[in-house]
C-alpha cells in the first residue's frame, strides 16, 4: 500500500468524524486527545506495543500461579526495546507499568499517537491443560470458530473486571465510509498476522489453526491496523515455566520485532 492511499485512508475517517476524537467521543471518555501529529513531519513508523491486562486485571492465571500481566508486560518491553535499537521505529506502550487501562482507552492512545500498527500482546488459559502454543488474532465481527470466539470473550471481560465496561460502544460514522477504510486497514491487519505466524513458527510452538479471527474491542480502531498475539498457554505446564523465562520471552520478542520489520518493508 503506498503512502498516498495510507493517508487517503485515515483522511477519509477524519473526515466522516471517525478521528481520534470521534473514537473519544464514541467511547464516553469525554477527554480531549493530543493533536494527532502530521504523518508527513515524521520518519519514524510509529508502533503501539500494548501488554494486555495490567493492575487489579491479572489476566489469565497459570497452573503455578503465573499471571499473564505480568508476562505480557516483560515481553512487550523486549519488544520495545528491540524495536528502539533498529532506529526505525517510534515505540509506545498503551502501559508501561502494572497499571489497569480499559481497552477502548487503548485504542484511543494508539489513535492519539496516529500509530502506524497496534500489535496487543497476551498469553492464554485453556481449560484443556495439554494444548499449547502461540496464535494470532485479528478483528472479525464473525468469529472464525468457537473457540477465537470464547477466547474474544475472556480477552474482552477486562474491563468489566475494573467496573466499566466501554466495550459496547461503537464509533459513530457513516456505514458506507467506514466499512470501506475498515477494510483497507483489515487487509494491511491480516498481512501483518501472516508475518506474526510466520516469524512465530520459526521459533516456538505454534497452536493448530494458528490465525483465527473475533471481535477483539482492542483491535476495534478503523484506522490503525491491528493484531493480537496469544503467546502461548498459560494452563500448560512446560510453556507456563517458558514464558516466565527471559530468554523464552526475548525469544518471542525477537518474532515479533521481525514480523513488525517485514511488515513495514513491504508496505
Ligand atoms: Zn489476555
Amino acid at each position: 500500500m503506498s503512502c498516498d492511499e495510507k493517508l487517503l485512508r485515515r483522511d477519509l475517517l477524519r473526515l466522516m468524524g471517525c478521528s481520534a476524537v470521534g473514537i473519544a467521543v464514541a467511547v464516553g471518555t469525554g477527554r480531549a486527545l493530543a493533536e494527532v501529529p502530521s504523518r508527513s513531519a515524521r520518519k519514524l513508523r510509529t508502533v503501539m506495543i500494548d501488554p494486555g491486562h495490567g493492575g487489579l486485571d491479572p489476566g489469565a492465571i497459570g497452573v503455578s500461579g503465573t499471571y499473564e500481566k505480568s508476562v505480557t508486560l516483560a515481553t512487550a518491553h523486549e519488544v520495545a526495546r528491540l524495536l528502539e535499537a533498529t532506529g526505525r521505529f517510534s515505540v509506545r506502550l498503551t502501559r508501561d507499568t502494572d497499571v489497569f487501562v480499559p481497552l477502548a482507552e487503548r485504542v484511543e492512545r494508539a489513535q492519539a499517537a496516529a500509530a502506524d500498527l497496534f500489535m496487543s500482546i497476551h498469553a492464554d488459559a485453556n481449560p484443556n491443560h495439554s494444548i499449547r502454543g502461540a496464535s494470532v488474532y485479528t478483528l472479525s465481527e464473525q468469529a472464525s470458530d468457537a473457540e477465537a470466539e470464547d477466547l474474544a470473550a475472556r480477552e474482552n471481560r477486562a474491563d468489566t473486571v475494573a467496573g466499566v465496561d466501554l466495550s459496547h460502544h461503537e464509533p459513530i460514522v457513516s456505514e458506507i465510509l467506514y466499512d470501506l477504510a475498515r477494510r483497507q486497514t483489515n487487509n494491511m491487519s491480516l498481512r501483518f498476522a501472516q508475518n506474526l505466524v510466520t516469524e512465530l513458527g520459526h521459533q516456538v510452538v505454534l497452536m493448530n489453526h494458528t490465525h483465527r479471527a473475533a471481535g477483539f474491542v482492542v483491535l476495534k480502531a478503523p484506522d490503525v491496523p491491528s493484531a493480537l498475539v496469544e503467546l502461548g498457554c498459560l494452563s500448560n505446564w512446560s510453556e507456563e515455566r517458558e514464558l516466565r523465562q527471559p530468554l523464552y520471552q526475548s525469544k518471542l520478542a525477537a518474532s515479533l520485532v521481525r514480523s513488525v520489520n517485514d511488515y513495514f518493508e513491504r508496505s
